[in-house]
């Protein structure tokens, strides 16, 4: 590997493959083959070597010829995510730090559950939305990943020795996915297309504070991606102390796109002692989850987020997941993983990195919509 910077200065000449749809590389790379004298199909073998049986390097596909092997790597990059830190919990949950080429820092956890192995995966580095207790926000927004990232941690599960075997993927790591549309949308086909990582689309669950204009985007994908939106707290005010974005986007209007979005929905809501746990919310949740029909999730509030917040106590997470059931609501309580290794959103990278200043990025300057 050349090093950081003769690869920046090759950058603009060489193509990343891993940055463009599978049907786009094999479309580049069959007519590649042919101006280079092979066949079509020398292509084809390349694409099956990004994503379904994905290969470390050029040098590695060996099944193609030595020379061709040469000519790729003179054109185009398939560039890995640095692995920087990997960490198990006694659960088997297992926490993975990547370092992009810019030096930012990502986490994806790896969650282990009978035959499934869901895979959380992180859409930006850091995050601008500052939810008051969320490491990510905490740490502030750097920038949008790209697709090559964000499918990359995918990818690189796919790397170790042994390979992990991802069967689900959920965007509820670092970031909020709905305001990098324009990298998750192409994303969510590399992982759902068979030429891709063939990930089936109901494994694939995008979790959002609510970004109207990205949740009518996911709406209008004909697969049936999932839709989780993090609630938190059923009324404005409450989830205004909680969440910022609610001024943007109030609960109203989450509320309506959630009614339109025509798949079913989950809420996220995170349990926090004295908070959002009582009666008189449980009531106003099961309100605004029987208007959309939404499935709650209770999720145990994961310590070593953001501010002073206490869990709610397992007693306490019981008790509001009854209420919301005698009104008629569905609830699961998430069960809580990884907490001997920080696998909350946004934990690893505080950890090592220590807190930064939050910076006020535009919340708005990142809403993109294709
Ligand atoms: N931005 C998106 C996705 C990333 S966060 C979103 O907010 O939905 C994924 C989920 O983890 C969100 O529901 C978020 O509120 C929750 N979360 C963040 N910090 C947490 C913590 N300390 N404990 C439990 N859940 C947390």
């Amino acid at each position: 590997m050349s090093d950081k910077n003769t690869r920046r200065e090759d950058l603009p000449a060489k193509q990343n493959l891993l940055n463009m749809l599978p049907s786009e590389a094999e479309e580049l790379l069959r007519g590649f083959a042919v101006e280079h004298g092979e066949k079509p199909f020398r292509g084809s073998q390349v694409v099956r070597h990004l994503w379904q049986n994905p290969a470390e390097s050029f040098a590695s596909m060996t099944d193609l010829p030595v020379a061709f092997r040469d000519l790729l790597e003179e054109r185009f990059t398939i560039p890995r995510l640095a692995l920087a830190t990997r960490q198990t919990s006694s659960d088997g949950t297992e926490k993975f730090l990547f370092r992009l080429e810019d030096g930012e820092f990502i986490e994806t956890v790896a969650i282990p559950e009978g035959s499934r192995l869901t895979l959380c995966i992180s859409s930006q580095a850091g995050c601008a939305l500052q939810c008051a207790f969320c490491a990510t926000g905490a740490m502030g927004f750097t920038r949008n990943l790209q697709m090559f990232e964000i499918a990359g941690q995918v990818r690189e599960m796919k790397l170790l020795s042994p390979p992990k075997p991802v069967t689900n993927v959920v965007f509820m790591g670092m970031g909020e996915p709905l305001m990098n549309w324009k990298a998750v949308d192409p994303t969510l086909t590399v992982l759902n297309s068979p030429a891709g990582l063939g990930i089936g689309a109901r494994h694939i669950t995008v979790s959002t504070v609510g970004v109207l204009p990205g949740i009518v985007a996911l709406g209008e994908r004909p697969q049936q991606f999932r839709l989780a939106i993090s609630i938190h707290a059923p009324n404005d005010e409450l989830r205004q102390s909680l969440m910022p974005i609610n001024t943007k986007y109030p609960l109203a209007s989450v509320i309506e796109a959630a009614k339109v979005f025509e798949r079913r929905v989950t809420f996220e809501y995170v349990m926090l002692g004295g908070i959002n746990d009582g009666g008189e919310q449980a009531t106003q949740l099961a309100e605004l989850a029987r208007e959309c029909g939404a499935f709650v999730n209770l999720i145990p509030l994961h310590p070593g987020g953001a501010g002073d917040f206490t869990p709610s106590s397992p007693q306490q997470i019981q008790w509001f997941s009854r209420r919301l059931r005698a009104q008629r609501v569905e609830v699961a309580v998430r069960k809580s993983r990884g907490m001997d290794i920080a696998a909350a959103c946004g934990q690893l990278r505080v950890e090592r990195q220590g807190r930064r200043t939050p910076v006020g990025a535009d919340k708005d300057g990142n809403v993109q919509v294709a």
